[in-house]
């Protein structure tokens, strides 16, 4: 039921959980972070091996769409507010200036990454890049067994919902330690190909309105997905 796993939906404030977020990486745990949002829990009633994922109570879910902080208030699941993907990668990258930790980036189009690790280089010059790979690839599993290899300290992967999840979750068991995280669009927006919402956007709860705006071939995407989630959340109350 989608609600039981809307329960495991992270309630505290992102501050608390970027603490968390550090805690883990101080003590060298292992995690996979998933940026929930309608379209997670849509596919996860389709797609057996997202919904164990989400199921799994070593994997870390935070709220990352607005239609999840409402739905889940709407079942008096107190949320206390939006943890978003692009936040946490920005959270990771300077933590991981600062603390040196390493980095593996995975996913999104060649010219995104080969942008995004320039960034890297000259704003987070302490960040051990281990390497990097566009998301274009055919054997994506191959690669992600490198990356674990590697042992990387943070390794966000930006393949989209469900592929991103599911990929990372079948090498995980092979890691050491390591916060693996699936982004989502995140490195088009922090390489700077794409913008992200303006702050009166986010402020009014609208950046899902703003990026159909900006792409209108989301708009099928957000109906399916976004509009039957929030009416399937209706039937359950
Ligand atoms: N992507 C990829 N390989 C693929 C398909 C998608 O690397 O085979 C990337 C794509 O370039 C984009 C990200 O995955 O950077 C998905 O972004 P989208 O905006 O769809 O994700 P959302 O933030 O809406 O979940």
């Amino acid at each position: 039921m989608i609600n039981n796993d809307l329960k495991k939906i992270y309630q505290k404030s992102k501050e608390d959980f970027y603490q968390e977020l550090s805690e883990w990486l101080i003590k060298k745990s292992k995690k996979i972070i998933i940026t929930a949002n309608p379209e997670t829990f849509m596919i996860s009633e389709k797609d057996q091996d997202l919904k164990k994922i989400l199921s799994d109570s070593n994997n870390s879910l935070v709220p990352d769409g607005i239609a999840i902080v409402k739905a889940c208030q709407k079942l008096g699941i107190n949320i206390k507010e939006r943890i978003t993907g692009i936040e946490i990668c920005e959270y990771l990258l300077n933590l991981a200036n600062e603390n040196s930790y390493s980095l593996y980036l995975f996913g999104a189009k060649e010219e995104v990454i080969e942008k995004l690790v320039k960034k890297i280089q000259t704003e987070y010059p302490n960040i051990k890049l281990l390497g990097y790979q566009n998301g274009y690839i055919k054997n994506k599993d191959e690669m992600m067994e490198k990356i674990v290899k590697k042992n990387p300290d943070i390794c966000l992967v930006a393949l989209g919902i469900p592929e991103q999840e599911k990929t990372i979750a079948r090498h995980i068991k092979e890691a050491k330690k390591g916060i693996y995280i699936g982004v989502g669009g995140s490195f088009d927006v922090l390489s700077g190909v794409k913008k992200r919402a303006p702050k009166l956007f986010i402020k009014l709860n609208l950046e899902w309105l703003y990026r159909i705006i900006k792409e209108p071939k989301r708009l099928k995407r957000f109906w399916n997905n976004n509009v039957k989630f929030l009416l399937k959340i209706k039937k359950l109350k």
